[in-house]
């Protein structure tokens, strides 16, 4: 198996999080600050990144990462509620759990 084999299923398969606000940026834009659940890790990640948001029983979205990489207890995204998904996922309230996947996509790193 090679290297790139063995991250794959990683990488592919959904990691529960949990919810720790939506802030509200403008009349559709919000802000979704996840945290680990209690006992597991989140993913590093790299500027330019996006994960692939799901939200239990209506769907998945590409939402790239907004927040700071150096901070390692949080993945921040903000989000346009354009559609059904979009606005299912920024409708959650702090302790809910949604599933992610990734980061996926390359860095704009030099
Ligand atoms: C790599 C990547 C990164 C992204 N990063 C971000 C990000 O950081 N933030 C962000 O906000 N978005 C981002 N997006 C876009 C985001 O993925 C889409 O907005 C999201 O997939 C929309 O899904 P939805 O189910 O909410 O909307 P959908 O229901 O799929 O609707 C999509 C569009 O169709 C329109 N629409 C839906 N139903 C109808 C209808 N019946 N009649 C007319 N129009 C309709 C909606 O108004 C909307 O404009 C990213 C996309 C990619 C590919």
């Amino acid at each position: 198996m090679s290297a790139a084999e063995a991250v794959l299923p990683d990488l592919l398969a959904p990691t529960l999080v949990r919810v720790a606000k939506v802030t509200r940026e403008t009349h559709d834009t919000f802000t979704l600050t996840t945290q680990a659940m209690p006992g597991s890790e989140l993913p590093v990640f790299s500027p330019g990144q996006f994960s692939m948001l799901y939200n239990f029983g209506v769907g998945e979205i590409p939402i790239s990462i907004s927040g700071d990489p150096e901070q390692f207890d949080r993945i921040v995204y903000t989000i346009r509620s354009v559609g059904k998904v979009s606005h299912a996922v920024i409708s959650h309230k702090a302790g809910d759990s949604i599933a992610m996947r990734g980061p996926l996509g390359t860095s704009v790193g030099p």
